[in-house]
């Protein structure tokens, strides 16, 4: 098994989903008491967040950067990034890096191409919605179409994510607005929505809308399982 290297804490919530999910299905796969080997660097959320509102970009990417290699040092053989947001610090990270960097919107690229769809929804941060490093690699690498939010729909989603979702707070209401903001985009001819946050799983399952649903936390764990396992 390739050792695994987790850059946490954005937020702890869903990289506590990342724990949880590689030890289960390193269980399921290898069975007996097996388990994930792995190592994580986990941030403090709350200065991240402050650099991304300033932005910051430059100074977040430094950090994510020297995570990266601080993991290739202890070890680490695959490096997963556990948010979406961070990715657009991607090409920083990857320049000196030598170790596999599983990029996490070409995990979810390739589950949306397996499933025969070329035109997605995706919600996530603002920065991941408004900014192209996440969208341009569905669509020149995979060929999918993405649709997102009008604005004040992005907002909404941005503002449940920052206040309510990294917290570890699910709300009814909340649901019933992301339930409300999926099907607009299914009315726009999306034919699946990419739960691009890692913290939207914890609040949106499948059973809640009619398209499919593609989980990203739960995408990058198997890509990164099949690595590892290989
Ligand atoms: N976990 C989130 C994501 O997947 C949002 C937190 C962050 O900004 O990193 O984008």
């Amino acid at each position: 098994m390739k050792i695994i290297g987790l850059i946490g804490g954005m937020s702890w919530e869903s990289s506590a989903v990342y724990y949880r999910l590689l030890n289960e299905r390193v269980g399921s796969i290898l069975g007996g008491s097996h388990s994930c080997e792995c190592i994580m660097d986990s941030v403090d959320f709350e200065y991240i967040e402050r650099l991304q509102h300033q932005g910051k970009w430059k100074e977040l990417c430094h950090i994510m950067r020297d995570k990266a290699l601080k993991l290739e040092k202890a070890g680490a053989e695959i490096i997963l990034l556990c948010t979406n947001t961070m990715h657009v610090c991607e090409p920083e990270m990857t320049r000196d890096l030598q170790a596999d960097f599983l990029h996490i919107a070409e995990a979810t690229g390739e589950a949306i191409v397996s499933k025969g769809l070329n035109r997605v929804g995706l919600l996530g941060t603002r920065f991941t919605m408004e900014k192209d490093f996440y969208s341009k690699i569905l669509t020149d690498k995979y060929g999918v179409e993405v649709i997102i939010p009008i604005a004040e729909d992005r907002e909404i989603v941005h503002h449940c994510i920052y206040q309510e979702l990294v917290r570890g707070e699910i709300s009814p209401s909340s649901k019933k607005e992301f339930q409300r903001i999926i099907g607009d985009l299914q009315e726009k001819g999306a034919k699946g929505v990419v739960l691009g946050c890692t913290e939207i799983p914890m609040l949106i399952q499948q059973d809640d809308v009619e398209i499919t649903v593609f989980d990203t936390t739960s995408l990058h764990v198997d890509a990164a399982l099949k690595r590892a396992l290989n």
